[in-house]
């Protein structure tokens, strides 16, 4: 049996092939992709700035359905509706035995060095399935993955509730990190953003704020938002140059910031170290997705996120060269989603 499935083969060179769909081990289920969004990561490895293995099948953050289990496998069965977990851990070096996956000397795994699911059948190990509930319609479960990771910067951030934030981003991850900081009690919520069609989004997700971060005044801007109070918690959800340069703007003393968007590796930017030192500004990074996927489906299964507003965009797995093009150049886009089942 032949599929469909988008292939890396080098830098700039992805496409459309036909493959044979996979063969599953009896620790494996076959999963029949339904949906699978498209992450900066999968850009950032077609630019060749990531490393990923040729010929590999991108896409990382998918739905689907069991269409084959493993005869090991016994939490799962053929039909049920589910998300994978992309990290696939040795579970042998230090790291992994010492409880740190995401560090695994072998990550990452599914979509860079293990098939990915811009194809219509994935093999996943079953460790890696969750199931989810029926009212989580299937586009908003693909997005279950970059959620358990915005989890995990949450976690890091330690924020506490009644704690002010300024969140930089108002693409996929920030709306995420909105909604998450209005479940976590933080107040007020400033979103800082490059979208101004957004804003009537941002502020019925959460926002109490949204200010246009291409305004000369931004750092006073931000200041003010928040009453020119201390700034607990800082979220950088871009990974350029100008924002990074702005989480460490913004901030006052005692602020905890959070580099979570994504950065080219080339990228650096121009820090003072005497305000570190004499602000305690605490610089957190954060990295993947450790035991938090669990969670990210609790928060769909209970409808406590709108993750289907996020979504401006959805093409077919035939149409995935205009969905790159789309999310490199519409800058109106948020999550540009793949509809892979028919
Ligand atoms: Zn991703
Ligand atoms: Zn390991």
């Amino acid at each position: 049996m032949v599929m469909r499935a988008f292939v890396f083969g080098g830098k700039h060179n992805c496409s459309l092939q036909s493959v044979p769909v996979p063969t599953i081990n009896s620790d494996e289920v076959l999963i029949q992709v339904s949906h699978c969004g498209i992450c900066g990561t999968d850009i950032h490895i077609d630019d060749g700035e990531f490393f990923c293995k040729e010929n590999l099948i991108l896409g990382h953050e998918f739905s689907g359905y069991v269409a084959e289990v493993g005869a090991d496998v016994k939490h799962l069965k053929v039909g049920d509706r589910v998300v994978g977990d992309p990290m696939t851990p040795c579970f042998q070096c230090t790291y992994c035995q010492s409880g740190q996956m995401n560090y695994c000397v072998e990550l990452p795994g599914i979509g860079v060095n293990l098939d990915g699911a811009f194809a219509e059948y994935i093999a996943v190990p079953a460790s890696n399935v969750h199931v989810i509930g029926d009212n989580v319609s299937m586009e908003e479960a693909a997005m279950a993955e970059p959620l358990s990771c915005a989890i995990r910067g949450m976690d890091l951030l330690k924020c506490k509730s009644g704690e002010s934030v300024v969140i930089i981003g108002d693409g996929t991850i920030g709306l995420m990190m909105v909604q998450l900081c209005k479940l976590a009690g933080l107040a007020p919520i400033v979103l800082v953003g490059a979208k101004p069609s957004v804003a009537p989004l941002a502020t019925r997700l959460g926002a109490d704020v949204f200010l246009d971060g291409r305004d000369e005044n931004i750092v006073e801007r931000v200041r003010a938002a928040v009453g020119f109070k201390q700034i607990n918690n800082v979220i950088e959800a871009v990974g350029a140059k100008t924002t990074l340069e702005l989480s460490l703007e913004v901030a006052t003393f005692g602020s905890k910031i959070l580099w979570f968007g994504v950065p080219s590796p080339e990228t650096r930017i121009s820090v003072v170290p005497n305000e570190v030192f004499t602000k305690e500004l605490m610089i957190q990074g954060s990295l993947m997705n450790p035991h938090t996927m669990t969670r990210a489906v609790a928060l769909l299964n209970e409808g406590r996120l709108d993750l289907e507003s996020l979504i401006t965009h959805t093409f077919t797995l035939e149409e995935l060269p205009e969905a790159f093009e789309c999310y490199r150049n519409n800058p109106e886009r948020i999550k540009v989603m793949i509809k892979i089942m028919r």
